[in-house]
């Protein structure tokens, strides 16, 4: 591609700027905001078809890998495959709110990003040096910030109107990770952009090209945390503060315990990890108990510990929405 410096777009967008300089991407960046013309318009499409494209992208090879029993063994709830209807159906509601959520949120994001003097536009983007300690930063702000608010959706009138839906699978699987409602969309989502716009505002130091970056991660955390698999490779096993879908699962399994996204530190400070963590060492010792039985009966109890966990997280779900304990019947002896 050739730059026209007499473009009237060019001058103005980017004066002084020597574009054989710049990266490839860089010069793909210039030519995509001087086809738009207008910033906003540009950074919307881009950040629209960004998530679109990182979701569901991210999300089929979890399709695939549900569809391939030879997967099965990885799988944390094994007796819980979701079904292709169970898949397109998610879509569907998925689709429905980023158009009709996501969409207009977007358009509201651009102008404020550059009110408060986020780069869009410019190049070239900035060194990684700069780049890896601000989107280090969007992460502890947005596991902290989705700590807080998640605890407060399972408060009865929240847990009732807004994040029931996101509970509806028991066992979650990639396209899951965005099935919820649209104020849950909304709240916890503003975790992930609160952080670069208050880092912008106090420093106006960022390029929304870092935010890409983070949003891409956070997406692939999100979508990974709800696969419901768990590897020998997974990231948790490697960074052991890191959450993963060995964490996040739980939660949904159990309705309880494990409220963080990205890192398990919040929740073992506060001890709301602390029945989750009571499981794994009773399937750790039952393992251990069982070392020369078969594989088969291994499998067996593990189900009958993930049925108690979850007969727990039923009842445990049903005093959330009502508010409160669900009384005991006293026998009167
Ligand atoms: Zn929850
Ligand atoms: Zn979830």
């Amino acid at each position: 591609m050739t730059f026209n410096a007499t473009i009237p777009l060019y001058d103005s967008m980017y004066p002084a700027t020597d574009f054989s300089s710049l990266s490839w991407l860089e010069q793909q960046w210039v030519a995509w905001y001087v086809r738009i013309g207008s910033p906003i318009l540009a950074t919307s499409i881009m950040s629209f078809l960004l998530h679109e494209f990182v979701y569901f992208g991210r999300a089929i090879p979890w399709i695939i890998i549900d569809s391939m029993p030879y997967f099965r063994k990885w799988k944390l709830q094994p007796k819980k495959v979701p079904t292709a209807a169970e898949q397109w159906e998610c879509t569907k509601q998925v689709l429905i709110s980023h158009f009709t959520i996501e969409l207009p949120l977007i358009g509201l994001f651009q102008p404020t990003a550059e009110a408060l003097g986020m780069k869009t536009y410019h190049v070239p983007f900035p060194a990684w040096q700069t780049m890896i300690p601000q989107i280090f930063l969007f992460f502890c702000f947005e596991d902290f910030f989705h700590f807080v608010a998640h605890q407060a959706l399972h408060y009865g009138p929240l847990y009732r109107h807004i994040h029931k839906i996101h509970h509806k699978y028991s066992a979650p699987f990639g396209l899951a990770a965005e099935y919820a409602h649209p104020a849950e969309v909304f709240i916890l989502g503003a975790g992930t952009i609160l952080g670069p716009l208050i880092y912008c505002y106090f420093t106006t130091n960022l390029h929304i090209f870092t935010v890409y970056i983070w949003i891409v991660l956070r997406l692939f955390q999100a979508i990974d945390a709800h696969s419901g698999y768990d590897f020998p490779w997974s990231l948790h096993n490697i960074i052991p503060f890191w959450s993963g879908a060995e964490h996040h699962d739980f939660h949904h399994m159990a309705f309880t315990n494990n409220f963080s996204t990205s890192f398990r530190w919040w929740d073992m400070i506060c001890g709301t990890d602390t029945k989750y963590r009571e499981y794994r060492a009773k399937v750790r010792a039952a393992k251990e108990a069982m070392k020369n039985a078969s594989e088969d009966d291994v499998k067996i109890l593990e189900q009958k510990l993930m049925d108690e966990v979850e007969a727990e997280g039923i009842r445990a779900e049903a005093e959330a929405e009502r508010g409160g304990p669900i009384e005991k019947t006293v026998k009167v002896q």
